[in-house]
């Protein structure tokens, strides 16, 4: 094997790798590599020693919150579904990760199936379903093929399918492929897809913990949030406590990519700032060149500027800045990239993505994106950022689902934060990162 470079140690030295810990350590084909490591331990633990009750109670303990980008709670969802009456209930894994440049589902898939398989059956045996969903994107051949290889050695051992370890339970689950489109990660939408209709999202409440597949209580969370849940049923909630922050315990793994020495998957304890993630594990900016900002949540969250490196890395701290922490997609930016032209980007990849069903998304992101467009060919005018501020206000205000609350994010940070860039194309005709090459030929 090749020694260990001191890139290697420094990318390393600051991760707390409890999601990542068996990816790319055993071969996720085999099961019995997966119980070589304590696999499975934690499903026998709740099954055997532990109620219903317990397990959740364990969950809300840990502090354990979404990792999908929402942050919710996960025992305090679990509670919601357990306590729905009903004769048949449901569990969801939703790895339809569609966030661009995020890719740590689909590692987590590929790496250690198993992991995700448990976290969900756990969860299936604590609000009391029977049967489940992975909604995984088709995209994702090789986590298709390795879901399918999991759940069958599974299904051979007894560990699924059922009367599972002997506890006169059953698990069935099932995968189901998505077809890739970005709003079918909301659950609603999400949940008609698995029905065979068409993907929108509808109205909520009803919400999918009393009213989700086939009208049957649901609980929904994504790979991540699943692939935590047996270290804390095995180690406790103290245990996983130990890390991160007390409003958010635990770890995020953030894909890193961009403009950035070190590309690849972090998982850091929550809580470290977004400088030590981008200098100490990612190296710095390429090429010796200047950080300008970075992306974190998606076509949902924002562009942080460098006045920002020192926040630590928390739901809430990420909110007070009108960002959220989304699903985990970090993208580096460097001077050479134009503020205006990624604003650009990404309403543009919402208004490609929406689901067309309310107005002020639908229409509201396309007038968006023209006045974007305008401004960076040069064509823009003063009026334009007051009315791009209206726009955004209206979207957010007016949009049935998150894809529509949250598209402006993106345009609304830039301004907030890069408002000089926006001015120099207006005002001079001048792009300061030199990356608007239309911009005097308007
Ligand atoms: Fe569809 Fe957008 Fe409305 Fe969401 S906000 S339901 S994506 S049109």
């Amino acid at each position: 094997k090749p020694a260990l470079t001191a890139a290697d140690v420094s990318f390393y030295k600051k991760q707390k790798r409890i999601v990542l810990e068996h990816c790319g350590r055993i071969d996720p084909e085999k099961i019995e590599e997966y119980i070589a490591v304590g696999g499975y331990a934690a499903l026998v633990k709740a099954l055997t020693e532990m109620t219903q009750d317990k397990v959740i109670e364990e969950v809300i303990d840990s502090g354990l919150r979404g990792r999908g980008g929402a942050g919710f709670p996960t025992g305090k969802k679990w509670s919601f579904a357990k306590n729905a009456e009903s004769d048949k209930k449901y569990i969801i894994c939703n790895a339809d990760e569609g966030d661009p440049g995020a890719f740590m589902d689909r590692s987590v898939l590929e790496g250690d199936p198993h992991r995700v398989l448990e976290g969900m059956a756990i969860a299936a045996y604590a609000i009391g379903a029977d049967e489940g969903y992975i909604y995984v994107r088709a995209e994702y051949p090789l986590a298709v093929q390795r879901l399918k290889i999991a759940i069958q050695q599974a299904e051979e051992r007894g560990f699924l399918g059922k009367n599972i370890f002997g506890s006169g339970k059953d698990i069935m689950l099932h995968i189901k492929e998505g077809a890739g489109a970005f709003v079918c990660g909301e659950e609603t939408a999400l949940i008609a897809s698995i029905e065979g209709r068409r993907g929108m999202p509808r109205p909520r409440p009803p919400f999918p913990a009393n009213e989700g597949l086939w009208g049957k209580p649901t609980n929904n969370n994504n790979v991540e949030t699943y692939a935590n849940v047996a270290q804390i049923i095995n180690k406790g909630a103290a245990w996983y406590r130990h890390f991160g922050t007390a409003e958010s315990p635990g770890t995020k793994v953030f894909a890193l990519t961009g403009k950035i020495n070190h590309t690849g998957l972090a998982e850091v304890p929550m809580g470290i700032t977004m400088r030590e993630i981008i200098y100490d594990i990612g190296g710095g900016i390429l090429d010796g060149k200047k950080f300008k900002a970075v992306q974190i949540g998606g076509p949902s969250g924002a562009c942080l500027p460098e006045e920002l490196l020192d926040l630590p890395v928390t739901y809430d701290s990420l909110t007070e800045v009108g960002a959220m922490m989304g699903s985990g997609g970090l993208v580096v930016m460097d001077e050479t990239t134009c503020m205006v032209d990624v604003a650009k980007f990404f309403i543009n990849f919402t208004q490609s993505e929406s689901c067309g069903q309310c107005t002020p998304c639908r229409e509201g992101t396309k007038r968006m994106l023209e006045i974007l467009t305008r401004i960076t060919e040069g064509g823009g005018s003063e009026s334009d950022l007051e009315l791009l501020e209206i726009l955004a206000r209206n979207i957010k205000q007016a949009s049935l689902c998150g894809l529509g609350q949250t598209a402006p994010n993106p345009v609304l940070s830039t301004i907030k934060y890069f408002r000089d860039e926006y001015e120099a194309h207006i005002k001079e005709k001048h792009c300061p990162a030199g990356a608007c090459e239309s911009l005097a030929s308007y």
